[in-house]
């Protein structure tokens, strides 16, 4: 079921100039479309669609007009829209519903600006105090929190009444997944030894230690300094020896290397999939997370191959495709939180933790725990975070 929320947005005076040229040019638009169909009915009694007519303007009318050309100077997809709706206009009239369809006239009517979702993969993001519209980019919401973060946004439109600005969006609404998660949300910890720890007791360990890859890497590795050798050889070889098969031979074992290569990058995909689908199967009511920095430790030599091979990055942005699909809510906890240093049970700081304690002992206290497991459960309890 699709959910309708209207609120008033703040945006700045470059978003203001933004939203009142779309708005008049899907007015011009519109008037423009009912002007050229009331002509043809006037004549035949018939009307061209919405699709011919968008078609139409775009492919023949503006190219050969060069000065309506700033009709494309404004998101398109808002265009397309308005045009669709004198569409609907004259189809109600041809149903003898409505009265034949009237301008629009400035300042009175009801024009709106439009966008859409154009891809299943795209999320028009939304936090608590601002939402993010194509052409416009990230705009301030009046009231913090009234349109739900956790869902997904169809479709929206902004307008202008009186002074002030308006978001509209439609968003899905799935009662039955909402009413089905577990009370209990979940901590992931995210690491190098394993891949997650789950504060509800689920490890997924490091694809990259298990035989299969181990295996598959130094695969790869062989294959590479034999290609390099075939790049060797025939550099040194003389001009007249460098032959079509010494070429070929160099195909076919760069093919080789790339079919390995992908090989191993398709393994550990179907793992991070594999692991996504596994924790929001669990229907937590959130999900926590740390915001690794990521680009952080790439610099560091020793660990970047570890941290890209372990694909982090595709991780967190699968699981929050996923987690908005099902209402599920990321928070992103900020990657200053120690989360393995605190103690869980009694909320000291160990300040000396090295990376290779892998048991968490308190000082205070005497609680002892598996270091990334301690980590996860101060995740999932953290009070300070960020809605993804
Ligand atoms: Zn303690």
């Amino acid at each position: 079921m699709l959910k309708a929320y209207k609120t008033e947005i703040n945006p700045i005076n470059k978003q203001k100039i933004i939203i009142h040229k779309t708005i008049g040019v899907c007015r011009y638009v519109y008037n423009f479309y009912l002007a050229h169909n009331k002509e043809i009915y006037e004549k035949e009694k018939k009307f061209v669609s919405g699709m011919d007519f968008s078609k139409w303007l775009n492919n023949e009318f503006i190219p050969r007009n060069q000065e309506y050309s700033w009709i494309k100077e404004v998101s398109s997809k808002s265009v397309k829209q308005s045009i669709m709706n004198a569409d609907r206009a004259f189809k109600r009239f041809f149903k003898h519903e409505s009265e034949f369809p009237r301008f629009k006239k400035k300042n009175k009517s009801d024009v709106k600006m439009y966008f859409v979702k154009t891809d299943a993969k795209v999320i028009i993001p939304c936090e608590r105090h601002r939402i993010k519209i194509p052409t416009l980019g990230w705009v301030r919401l009046k009231e913090k929190g009234y349109i739900p973060t956790n869902k997904i946004i169809k479709s929206g439109m902004v307008s202008y009444k009186a002074g002030r600005y308006y978001v509209s969006v439609l968003i899905e609404e799935n009662d039955i997944n909402q009413t089905t998660l577990d009370k209990e949300g979940i901590g992931i910890d995210l690491g190098l030894k394993d891949f997650a720890i789950c504060s509800n007791g689920l490890i997924k360990k490091n694809i990259n230690k298990t035989q299969q890859l181990i295996k598959l890497e130094k695969q790869l590795k062989r294959e590479q300094r034999k290609l390099s050798r075939k790049y060797e050889s025939l550099k040194q070889r003389n001009k007249k020896l460098k032959g079509e098969a010494a070429r070929q031979n160099i195909f076919k074992q760069k093919l080789k290397v790339q079919k390995l290569h992908q090989r191993i990058e398709n393994i550990r995909t179907d793992y991070i999939n594999k692991i996504v689908n596994e924790i929001v199967k669990i229907k937590p009511s959130y999900i926590t997370i740390e915001d690794l920095n990521i680009k952080g430790m790439m610099k560091n030599r020793h660990l970047s191959k570890a941290v890209a091979s372990q694909k982090f990055y595709e991780f967190r942005t699968k699981l929050e495709v996923k987690c908005k699909e099902l209402g599920i809510e990321l928070r992103i906890v900020d990657r200053w939180y120690s989360s393995s240093k605190i103690c869980h049970q009694c909320g000291s700081i160990k300040k000396d933790l090295k990376l290779s304690d892998r048991v968490y002992i308190c000082d205070k206290c005497g609680y002892t725990r598996d270091r990334d497991y301690n980590a996860s459960l101060n995740l999932r309890d953290a009070k300070t975070y960020k809605i993804a």
